[in-house]
């Protein structure tokens, strides 16, 4: 089959590569309909996540069609459509229980080593680095699915693949950024970043009751589209964020802070993103946290930081004493998909949302490789890429 390999930094090839194969009895192979290329995928591209090897094959968006299924897979007929969450989850272990599913005790295969990184395993992934597990990824014409009688959605014919692929990351990882705010109808919330998942974190804080939304970036069409999904918008390049945040809350400070671009920040008119690309260069830190810094800095006393952005090892400079001294709580982590999939489902049946507004590029698998420039570059308009197996 077909599939899109890591070959190094800023090396994705299409390759062909053998079919994957029942390993599990509980799992299943899906044929793949679309999948998608996700901010995260930029990070592994850039060369900033350690763990990829030569050969894997990348992507964790992805839905398509059972193929076959392990013969203790009591969930799944073939024929099913199914999207399939990017976080891999057993289902029993006490965090699956809690519906901590991006935290699963038992999916990630190379426990040992995320126990030694971070202190504690956390779920094994699709196409992510080996320190999740180092399972085959979606970019490709199948996907073996392991533990496929948990996590993957069934979805109704009725709705497109366009509609429904991004319940399996950008639509709950948006959603869950603008829960875990605890939204008050007097809330300002600030969002940093308007890629795919700042777009769902806008439309899913206003779905969610904020008095107003105000999103942060540089891109003049992705801060178009965040002011179609209702946000008021600041241009970092031209324009002060402390300032007009400031203007904008009365001087108070939003209540409520997202961080949707993680550490790869960007930053025109300050002196640390100078400071953090000559660290991050020398591997003296694995990320720019100059989105983190401001965000602490900005927000109003008592109020949350919500950090959906994807963070890899060590940041440098973080303000904490402003941090405790202001009682921000912070909250974060990889999607908890299955918490909120079967809710967001209803919510695009009902008409709430339709998550195909992102869409901006629809290609061939082959052509994948050069897709990851287009849109880490963010060239001829591009902000979210489905490829076509
Ligand atoms: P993206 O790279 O398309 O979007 C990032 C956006 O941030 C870009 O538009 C960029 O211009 C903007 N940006 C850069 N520097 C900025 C700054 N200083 N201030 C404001 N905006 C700035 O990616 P995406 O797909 O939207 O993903 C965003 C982040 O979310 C990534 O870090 C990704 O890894 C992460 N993510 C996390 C989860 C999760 O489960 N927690 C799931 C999906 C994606
Ligand atoms: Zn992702
Ligand atoms: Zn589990």
């Amino acid at each position: 089959m077909r599939a899109l390999c890591y070959h190094g930094k800023k090396d994705i090839r299409c390759d062909n590569v053998p079919d994957p194969k029942i390993e599990d009895g509980r799992d299943a192979i899906i044929k793949v309909s679309s999948c998608a290329i996700c901010g995260s995928d930029l990070h592994l591209f850039d060369g900033f996540m350690p763990g990829m090897m030569k050969g894997d094959i990348v992507g964790h968006e992805f839905m398509g069609e059972v193929v076959e299924v392990g013969r203790d897979n009591k969930k799944l007929k073939v024929g099913d459509r199914v999207v399939v969450p990017f976080t891999i989850c057993c289902g029993e272990c006490d965090q699956c229980r809690r519906g901590n599913f991006s935290v699963c005790e038992r999916s990630n295969r190379n426990k040992d080593v995320a126990d030694k990184l971070f202190g504690h395993t956390t779920a094994g992934l699709f196409g992510y680095t080996h320190l999740t597990g180092g399972y085959a990824g979606g970019q490709a014409e199948y996907v073996r699915v392991p533990f496929a009688d948990v996590a993957p959605v069934k979805v109704p014919n009725g709705l497109t693949d366009e509609q429904v692929l991004f319940l399996g990351d950008i639509f709950p990882t948006g959603w869950q950024a603008a829960v875990q705010c605890d939204i008050q109808p007097t809330d300002t919330v600030a969002i940093w970043g308007a890629g795919p998942v700042g777009q769902f974190a806008i439309r899913s804080a206003l779905l969610l009751g904020a008095k107003q939304v105000v999103c942060i970036d540089h891109v003049p069409e992705r801060l178009a589209m965040a002011r179609a999904g209702g946000a008021i918008t600041i241009d970092f390049d031209n324009e002060s964020v402390l300032e007009r945040l400031a203007e904008l809350t009365q001087g108070k400070g939003p209540e409520k802070c997202i961080d949707a671009v993680g550490m790869e920040a960007h930053a025109t008119r300050s002196i640390d993103s100078m400071y953090d690309r000559a660290k991050q260069a020398l591997m003296l830190e694995t990320d720019r946290a100059h989105v983190l810094r401001e965000m602490i800095y900005v927000c109003r006393p008592a109020g949350v930081l919500s950090i959906p952005g994807v963070y890899g090892g060590l940041l440098d400079k973080i303000p904490f004493g402003a941090l405790m001294n202001k009682g921000l709580t912070v909250r974060t982590g990889q999607t908890h998909v299955n918490r909120w999939a079967e809710d967001l489902l209803h919510r695009i049946e009902e008409g709430q949302i339709d998550p195909s507004f992102v869409i901006t590029h629809t290609v061939g698998l082959e052509q994948g490789p050069e897709m990851y420039t287009t849109f880490r570059d963010k060239q001829d308009g591009c902000i979210k890429v489905v490829l076509k197996p």
